[in-house]
């Protein structure tokens, strides 16, 4: 079994962190720094900004004009 650590650097303050198998917020060097970048994501998300709703110009205007 392999047992070397590995070095890893953190995603988000990119500080060089320790790879160990017990580094539960890994990638990141710690729980803030996994929080935050979660937090970002999820604003990150929500700026996503809404399709604009134009179909109703598309909607085909019903046959008033057929006299059949
Ligand atoms: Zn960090």
């Amino acid at each position: 079994m392999d047992m070397k650590k590995e070095k890893i650097v953190c995603p988000y303050c990119g500080k060089t962190n320790t790879w160990a198998p017990g580094n539960i917020y890994r990638p990141f060097c710690s729980e803030r720094c996994k929080l935050i970048d979660l937090g970002d994501w999820a604003d990150e998300k929500f700026r996503i900004p809404l399709q604009p709703d134009s179909s109703e110009d598309n909607i085909p205007e019903p046959d008033d004009d057929n006299d059949t």
